[in-house]
């Protein structure tokens, strides 16, 4: 009986946090922790009802371009952090960038995401440049930034220059685990402060964390979830970590897919109408780790539009997914892929339910 009990609890939890859309710590931490056959199954069948509540059986296409691999930063874990002397470093002009968005829109794209190591090289005068002139041409494109940590006016000036979302990853919602992955320069109040001020600016948000970085414990992912659940942001990036050979992390084992998924669906129930991208880090720990996260509750994908030559470039960590394809034989592959798992691929814009015009 007593056996019996204990065996459905986490079913009974997974149950609860459908219908009421949160638990507390403690049962946070138990289905982080359980192992049984079928579990998994369970819960993901559960994130997939609240996802296609939510938005149908529609997956959202971003192009990414990756337009700098300079960064001033040093974050032990990361493959373009400057203190890696064997990254080939490159950036892309505003006019390339520009061709990138162009030849997007003309795949369907219109929503154009701008990623990029913290590069002082792109100054405010810059980047609002860039935003204007993507808005310029695409009005009815979406420009997301994801630049790091910068002043709350410069997020502002990207703001009236017509860029609405922003993504930035708290990385870990644990201090002490924090400064165990970035360097004293860096700290967690002021990322913390960042991601109050863009959304006080009313920026869409998005963050994160990675799952399975260094010295990471249940408890931390379970503060990361609360952390995610108290803030409410728009989009959630979540991705396994992954070693690069040139860090600190170099001989770290890589996060598994198998808690990526797990955690995909637990944030869908935490946040029902959330943006959840299925990133390229799960697909390279897994060549279906993305189809794993769409059936988990995942519903955005983002394929990269960087010119070809620089893409092999961007390495934020190692064996990243990286093809030489051309950006519409990518887009074939990643809907080939997304109606292998039933559901169907869409360019929209895609806004969060709270920021649909
Ligand atoms: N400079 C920007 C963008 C960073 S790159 C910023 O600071 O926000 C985007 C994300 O890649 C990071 O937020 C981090 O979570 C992830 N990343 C970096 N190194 C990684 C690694 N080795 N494995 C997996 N993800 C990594």
């Amino acid at each position: 009986m007593q056996e019996s009990f204990e065996r459905a609890y986490p079913f009974e939890l997974a149950d609860k946090l459908e219908t009421e859309g949160n638990l507390t710590d403690d049962e946070l931490k138990a289905v982080l922790l359980f192992d049984a056959p079928g579990f998994d199954e369970y819960l993901a069948g559960k994130a997939r009802a609240v996802r296609e509540k939510h938005y149908g059986k529609e997956v959202y296409l971003r192009g990414l371009i990756e337009f700098t691999n300079y960064c001033k930063n040093n974050c032990y874990y990361c493959g373009i952090r400057r203190g890696n002397a064997n990254a080939e470093r490159y950036r892309l002009s505003e006019d390339l960038i520009l061709s990138c968005c162009d030849m997007g829109y003309e795949l369907g794209f219109r929503t154009f995401v701008l990623q990029g190591g913290e590069d002082p090289y792109y100054t405010d005068e810059l980047v609002v440049s860039i935003v204007s002139a993507i808005k310029e041409r695409h009005p009815d494109c979406a420009v997301t930034l994801s630049i790091g940590e910068r002043e709350k006016e410069s997020y502002q000036k990207f703001f009236d220059a017509g860029a609405e979302r922003y993504l930035l990853r708290h990385e870990t919602a644990d201090k002490a685990h924090y400064r165990m992955l970035h360097p004293d320069e860096l700290s967690f109040d002021h990322r913390m402060q960042c991601l109050k001020n863009l959304k006080e600016i009313g920026y869409q948000v998005g963050t994160g964390m990675m799952v399975g970085s260094p010295y990471q414990t249940t408890e931390h992912l379970v503060k990361d979830l609360r952390f995610l659940k108290d803030f409410g942001p728009e989009m959630v990036g979540m991705g396994p970590f992954i070693p690069h050979h040139d860090t600190c992390f170099a001989d770290s084992p890589a996060g598994t897919v198998e808690m990526t998924v797990r955690l995909l669906a637990v944030i869908r129930l935490l946040l029902p109408d959330v943006l959840l991208p299925a990133t390229t880090a799960l697909g390279t720990i897994d060549p279906i780790g993305r189809e794993k996260g769409l059936l988990a509750g995942a519903n955005v994908i983002m394929p990269n539009l960087s010119p070809a030559d620089v893409r092999s470039k961007y390495l934020l960590y190692d064996n990243k997914k990286v093809t030489g394809d051309e950006a519409a034989e990518a887009v074939r592959d990643m809907t080939r892929r997304i109606s292998s798992v039933g559901y169907e691929a869409v360019v929209a814009r895609g806004d969060h339910a709270n920021f649909r015009k």
